[in-house]
């Protein structure tokens, strides 16, 4: 679906000495926390900036968030030697007493569920990696659902790295409710480094460990300062109703640098140079600089979503992530984004960095709520080759993650650069191609892997009939979208300037049509929860096929047939499979109502499918 219009990329319009200059004034704000002034003043950096520049909206949004603060914690090796390490309590732990809690250390490696089976942990101190997956709340929450009575996690980075890592654990994704309280992990959890935690598993080779933890930490409301601004296009070149959502996070621990001054110097710059117009600008653009992200796991953009929800749901495109971008020892590039997006995104790629990157699946995590509702999420950045990330214990967003070692040596400028080059053709592509550019032939060929898989891991799924009729309208479905997307190709080869009144009023049909299939196929396939909550942060079971069904069956599994369990969790399986198949009916509709609108409405090119010819 390339358009010719923006086929001819603009390149070097983005000045990367001005990228280079955010990075360094950002960073002069360390440890811009939430509820600290290091984050008031860089929020007032970022006003201040913006304001400067014209046709663009500025303020702050200030609102409570629940964060929590570190106060101390003590690692200590009781037997065989005695030891006492470096730590960071992990934030919204619980506090130990005076005295901490003393107990066997049991070594988990990344701390799933996988690793738990046969072990019983109760009352042992939990040692676990820090993977990427699960995410380090998850590890804690599993720790508590085990009855241990700490967890301890290793930093990742090199087997010598002597950095103790900073975070949290409070599970609850966004903003608190009242039912969400208990979800907070109530166990003492404390980081050390990846060294001295090499050191306990080398103990722990030899026989049992004995260590004391005390962890203490202070949960309190701040009100948060949270930068956004409105581009909202002239009028007279306003075509398209839609707007698209970019934002980074600016709460950041430690040096800063790469995680995430650099995503938001990204930012900052694209912005400017959008509003210089040599780009027309035929969406509106918002852009948000997140408070609340590190600790209050993501409060700030889970407060966004659930405040500017309704505008969100009826026109949002997307959302772009900027994050973790120009990492030294970087070149692989990876996107976790909607699948509906992987089409386009290699397109861009492949003309401004010269290869796709590689996909998977956008996972609830960070700033990613716009999920929840049904927006196609985009995060592509730069990290390590396979060999080298395996070396470096998965550290995904580098040794130096979360510490003051987060430092400007740290930066890859040339990596910067590109990452920045690519994130501004994204958006110049998504602010001006007529048609929204989603391909959900792609979201559907996932699905049915997904449902084979199902099949395959599962030999006896309850009710398969079931699955077999979702499978077959999925199948129905795939069709009629085929169909839509050869019409689609027909408005592709034109310029905005070349589209007629009928034509534009089409086009705007065809991309709310386009908007609505993402807002009821994503909340069904990639998620576990109704559109109006959010699933925990970074829940492993959104990485698994049919998450809904999914997460019954690894529960049924464990019950004999027709025990009371059993018998309640298929109930659950059924009205997933309701969900999931109202939903498919419920597309099937929309691509009907709109392929009746032909043919005064659509013409159907002679090539196209004959399904839907009369
Ligand atoms: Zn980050």
């Amino acid at each position: 679906m390339a358009n010719p219009f923006t086929k001819d990329l603009a390149r070097d319009r983005l000045d990367f000495n001005n990228i280079l200059s955010f990075v360094k004034s950002l960073s002069k704000y360390k440890d811009r926390i939430a509820g600290t002034e290091s984050i008031k003043e860089a929020s007032l950096f970022i006003k201040g900036f913006l304001e400067e520049l014209q046709d663009i909206e500025v303020w702050i949004d200030e609102f409570p968030i629940y964060t929590s603060f570190p106060l101390e914690s003590e690692v200590a090796v009781l037997s065989p030697i005695a030891k006492v390490f470096q730590s960071f309590p992990n934030l919204y732990s619980l506090n130990t007493p005076p005295e901490g809690v003393t107990n066997d250390v049991v070594y988990v490696e990344r701390g799933g569920s996988k690793e738990y089976e046969g072990l019983d942990v109760r009352n042992k101190i939990i040692l676990a990696d820090l993977s990427y997956a699960p995410p380090r709340p998850e590890k804690a929450w599993l720790a508590r659902n085990k009855e241990a009575s700490a967890i301890i996690l290793s930093n990742w980075g090199h087997p010598q790295n002597e950095i103790v890592g900073r975070g949290a654990i409070k599970h609850v994704w966004g903003p608190l409710t009242l039912e969400d309280v208990n979800r907070i992990p109530r166990i003492p959890s404390v980081n050390i480094s990846r060294k001295d935690a090499e050191f306990l598993k080398k103990l722990l080779e030899k026989g049992t460990v004995k260590i004391n933890v005390k962890s203490k930490v202070e949960d309190r409301w701040v009100i948060s300062n949270q930068p956004i601004g409105r581009i909202i296009p002239p009028q007279s070149k306003s075509m398209f109703d839609e707007l698209l959502v970019i934002g980074g996070h600016l709460e950041s621990w430690g040096g800063t640098v790469t995680d995430n001054s650099t995503g938001i110097a990204v930012i900052l710059e694209i912005v400017r140079t959008l509003l210089k117009k040599e780009e027309k600008i035929r969406r509106e653009v918002i852009t948000n600089f997140w408070d609340g992200h590190e600790i209050g796991e993501a409060a700030g953009s889970g407060w966004f979503v659930d405040n500017y929800w309704g505008e969100l749901n009826e026109r949002a495109i997307a959302y772009v992530n900027f994050d973790g971008f120009g990492m030294i020892g970087t070149n692989h590039f990876i996107s976790y984004s909607s699948p509906e997006t992987w089409g386009f995104l290699g397109e861009v790629e492949k003309a401004v960095i010269g290869k796709e990157s590689e996909k998977r699946l956008p996972l609830k995590i960070g700033d990613n709520f716009f999920l929840g509702i049904g927006i196609p999420y985009i995060f592509t950045f730069a990290t390590y080759p396979p060999e080298e990330m395996e070396k470096l214990g998965n550290a995904l967003f580098g040794w130096w993650y979360h510490s003051e070692e987060d430092t400007l040596d740290k930066v890859d400028e040339d990596i910067l650069k590109l990452q920045a080059e690519l994130h501004f053709h994204y958006i110049i592509k998504l602010l001006n191609e007529p048609i929204i550019p989603w391909d959900y032939v792609t979201f559907i060929k996932y699905i049915i892997h997904e449902i084979k898989e199902i099949e395959k891991s599962y030999k006896d799924v309850p009710r398969s009939d079931r699955l077999n009729t979702i499978l077959k309208k999925v199948e129905v479905f795939q069709k009629k979208i085929e169909a839509v997307n050869d019409f689609i190709e027909e408005y592709s080869d034109k310029t905005p300037e070349e589209l007629n009144e009928k034509e534009i009023s089409r086009i705007k049909r065809l991309n709310k049509f386009l908007l609505s299939l993402g807002r009821l196929l994503n909340p069904a396939f990639r998620s576990t929860t109704d559109k109006y909550s959010h699933d925990p942060y970074g829940y492993s079971i959104l990485t698994k096929p049919l998450p809904r069904v999914y997460s019954v069956l690894v529960k049924l599994n464990k019950y004999e047939e027709s025990s009371f369990e059993y018998n309640c969790l298929l109930t659950r399986l059924l009205r997933e499979y309701n969900y999931l198949e109202d939903t498919i009916s419920s597309v099937i509709d929309l691509v009907d109502n709109l392929l009746s609108l032909k043919p005064n409405y659509f013409t159907i090119p002679k090539n196209s499918s004959s399904l839907f010819r009369t």
